[in-house]
């Protein structure tokens, strides 16, 4: 048994759960146990209470329009202790319709909004249409930090975001946040909100040990990772990289 322990809370799996989100518990799961942290899954369902206490890192990941109504209300409750958690650095990684609810509102082109959790200042608007297909995007830099590597995915989403933070990247192919302004996703301290699915982790092991890196570092636990061999990610990336006639950044 390790000493290193990280434990990961799935929120809402049974709503949340779209397009193979799982596949990003499976890879973290695998790249911690590699470096012999024990990482720990908590799926949190509804109705449970959420000790936010208990965990250091969380997931949410991408579902419909109805099942994110339910989520939001379910978690309306925490908005102070997670706005908390994220202000002191807790690691989140929230995908498509887990990401749209990190902002105010999700608007329907029916007119409704789906009240979000207002943990960051961002919109989600409806526009005509769905944004879906491969995508591939620049990893921008954040605290000064220049990744210099792209993220590769899948995203299907008929919301259009719009915010101020850093994003996480600028799109080299593909839609990204509103399909207008070239960046996709966010990025704030240690929360990290993405439309790319794919799943996400197992096309781009950088950004699963960029997650694992923060969770440690949460945890009050930080180490180096030692490299694993991932020329089969790095094919799987480049192969989509290819797809999308993206000339590759890896
Ligand atoms: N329901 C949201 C939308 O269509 C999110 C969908 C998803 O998570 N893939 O914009």
């Amino acid at each position: 048994m390790s000493d290193r322990v990280i434990r990961l809370a799935h929120l809402f799996p049974e709503l949340l759960n779209l397009y193979a989100d799982q596949g990003n518990i499976a890879v973290l799961k695998h790249r911690a146990m590699m470096r012999e942290i024990d990482l720990q899954v908590t799926p949190v369902k509804l109705g449970t209470k959420l000790m936010l206490e208990s965990y250091d890192f969380l997931l949410l990941g991408g579902g419909s329009d109805r099942e994110q109504a339910i989520v939001g209300k379910e978690l309306a409750p925490y908005r102070a202790e997670l706005q908390q958690a994220i202000e002191e650095n807790m690691p989140i990684l929230a995908i498509c319709g887990g990401y749209q609810l990190l902002g105010q509102y999700y608007e329907l082109t029916s007119g409704e909004r789906i009240p979000g959790m207002h943990l960051v200042d961002m919109v989600t608007k409806p526009g005509k249409g769905r944004l879906i297909g491969n995508i591939a995007i620049e990893w921008m830099e954040q605290n000064g930090v220049s990744k210099e590597q792209s993220i590769v995915g899948f995203e299907n989403h008929g919301g259009r975001t719009y915010h101020d933070y850093q994003p996480l990247g600028k799109v080299l192919s593909g839609h990204g946040n509103n399909g207008q302004d070239h960046l996709e996703g966010l990025q704030y301290k240690a929360l990290l909100g993405t439309y790319i699915h794919g799943p996400l982790l197992p096309k781009n092991p950088h950004v699963a040990d960029a997650l694992l890196l923060h969770a440690l570092t949460y945890r009050g636990l930080y180490d180096e990772l030692n490299p694993l061999d991932d020329q089969l990610e790095w094919e799987a990336h480049e192969s989509v990289l290819t797809d999308l006639r993206v000339t590759s950044m890896a």
